[in-house]
């Protein structure tokens, strides 16, 4: 029996899918597809692990797919031939414990339905992302997301207490305690958080929750200068200290595009600036004046010259509405029409002045080449993207000169060339350039440890070559 009849007798027809299969094959932003061999869409740890198993028999690569949000082709085929393993059936939150403010829920669990399941229980899981109606725990986990809120509460490996995996050789590995302090020896479960499927499937997490906010405060201002953004934002940390919970900018130009192509965007500020800061602080402790806070701490920086402009959203919609232009910003310039997209992270005290220094060297490489950073000030890390000049609305042949050129001055700096996204397939060569030989080498040590066969996720992290040898 070939595998793909044994896999259908296995999971039937809701769990085995030979067709009907483009949308699993694509990725997000449309730059790969490729036929598989089929979809498996087991229901539980068990199937898993006999997909696994099988495939493993039979040297079969597969790819693990939890919401297909990937921005670098992380979960998709990049040549015929490989069984991608969706778990959009594993959906189930399974248990939240109150006490311990920790979850337990299936790796298929979409994040939007965990935020309105912990709700219920007046608690919160702080992740949040633009993608969060798709994104699945299982693939948050594995490219250790980050999100608007990581600064205050860290990326996915900070709320990860356990996890169940199942190995490329189909074995389970119940590590699922919900424990906060477990040190029985190397720390496992960090080591799948950001694996990019790479050497397990996470098939159950124990995550991390939080009491419920009872206050927000959001307000927009406007900034004067990139370099000033930086000052604005240490000086609003020390204002609001471990009330801040997200801390985010973007430029005017990433703000144009938006206004420009989505549309019911409204922007609140009477006058442009050359960069924007979205503040949001919160709080759980009933009892604490935000809004107060918030207001006396804007007035001093306006008086101060640090913003020219600002406002504090007066109610639920108008919060939304200023989220909306930061979320909508990618939207806006894929609309607007070629990119390129970088997710870096630079040291934090250099992120205005990187933005500016590198905006000559791209327009020496491409002329007019226009740039949109945007992103999250308060851990360094920009989406340094890039729009063609706008009479040649192309790149032609300078997209790698030009990725080149960025990755190489932020990991000069300290910085990475990788901060929230991961590698996917669409990072892994530009790794091998700048990151030293011994660091590489280390993972081909884990990846061989665990999955000799190279069996999972073929070429994502390490080339398909590196990954045998
Ligand atoms: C509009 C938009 C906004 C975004 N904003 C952010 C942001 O602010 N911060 C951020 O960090 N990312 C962001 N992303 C990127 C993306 O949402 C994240 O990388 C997310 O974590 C991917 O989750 P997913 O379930 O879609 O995983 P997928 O795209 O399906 O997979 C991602 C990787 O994880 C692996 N994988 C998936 N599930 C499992 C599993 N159960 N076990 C083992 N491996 C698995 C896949 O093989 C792949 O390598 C954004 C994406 C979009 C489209």
């Amino acid at each position: 029996m070939t595998l793909q009849n044994e896999l259908a007798k296995l999971l039937g027809p809701k769990g085995w899918l030979s067709s009907d299969k483009e949308s699993y094959e694509t990725d997000w932003l449309k730059m790969q597809s490729h036929q598989s061999l089929g979809v498996a869409r087991p229901c539980s740890t068990a199937e898993v692990s006999s997909v696994l198993k099988l495939a493993h028999e039979a040297g079969v690569p597969v790819i693990p797919q939890g919401g297909n949000t990937s921005l670098c082709a992380g979960a998709v085929p990049e040549m015929p031939g490989h069984i991608i393993i969706s778990l959009n059936r594993m959906n189930k939150a399974t248990s939240v414990d109150p006490l311990a403010f920790s979850a337990v829920v299936e790796a298929g669990v979409v994040l939007a339905a965990l935020h309105e399941r912990v709700q219920e229980d007046n608690l919160a899981f702080p992740m949040h992302l633009g993608a969060e109606g798709s994104a699945q725990i299982g693939g948050l986990i594995s490219t250790n997301a980050g999100g608007s809120h990581a600064l205050r509460y860290g990326m996915m490996q900070d709320l990860v207490l356990g996890l169940e995996v199942v190995l490329p050789n189909g074995q389970i590995w119940n590590g699922l305690r919900p424990l906060v302090k477990d040190n029985a020896g190397y720390q496992l479960r960090r080591l799948f958080c950001g694996a990019e499927g790479t050497l397990g499937i996470i098939t159950r997490a124990a995550l991390r929750l939080h009491p419920a906010p009872v206050a927000r405060e959001t307000a927009l201002l406007a900034i004067p200068d990139l370099e000033a953004m930086v000052r604005v934002g240490a000086r609003l940390r020390h204002s609001f200290g471990e009330f801040i919970s997200a801390l985010e900018f973007f430029a005017d130009d990433g703000l144009a595009m938006v206004l420009n192509h989505v549309d019911g965007i409204k922007f609140p500020l009477e006058n442009h600036a050359p960069a924007y800061i979205l503040l949001e602080l919160s709080t759980s402790a009933p009892g604490v004046d935000l809004a107060q806070m918030m207001e006396t701490a804007l007035s001093d920086a306006f008086e101060a010259s640090l913003i020219t402009d600002g406002t504090i959203a007066a109610n639920d919609a108008q919060r939304a509405a200023m989220w909306k232009i930061r979320e909508e910003i990618p939207e806006g310039q894929r609309r607007e029409g070629p990119q390129i997209k970088h997710d870096i992270a630079v040291p934090v005290a250099s992120v205005g002045r990187f933005i500016m220094d590198m905006a000559p060297r791209l327009d020496a490489i491409l002329p007019g080449v226009r740039i949109n950073p945007f992103g999250h000030l308060g851990d360094g890390n920009i989406h340094y993207n890039l729009s063609p000049p706008e009479k040649q609305g192309e790149f032609g042949d300078h997209k790698a000169a030009l990725s080149l050129c960025i990755y190489e001055a932020a990991e000069q700096i300290g910085g990475s060339f990788a901060a929230e996204h991961g590698l996917g397939r669409t990072k892994v060569h530009f790794a091998d350039q700048l990151r030293d030989a011994s660091e590489r080498q280390m993972m081909q040590k884990i990846k061989f440890a665990l999955d000799p066969q190279s069996q999972l996720n073929p070429g994502v992290i390490l080339t398909a070559t590196q990954s045998q040898e």
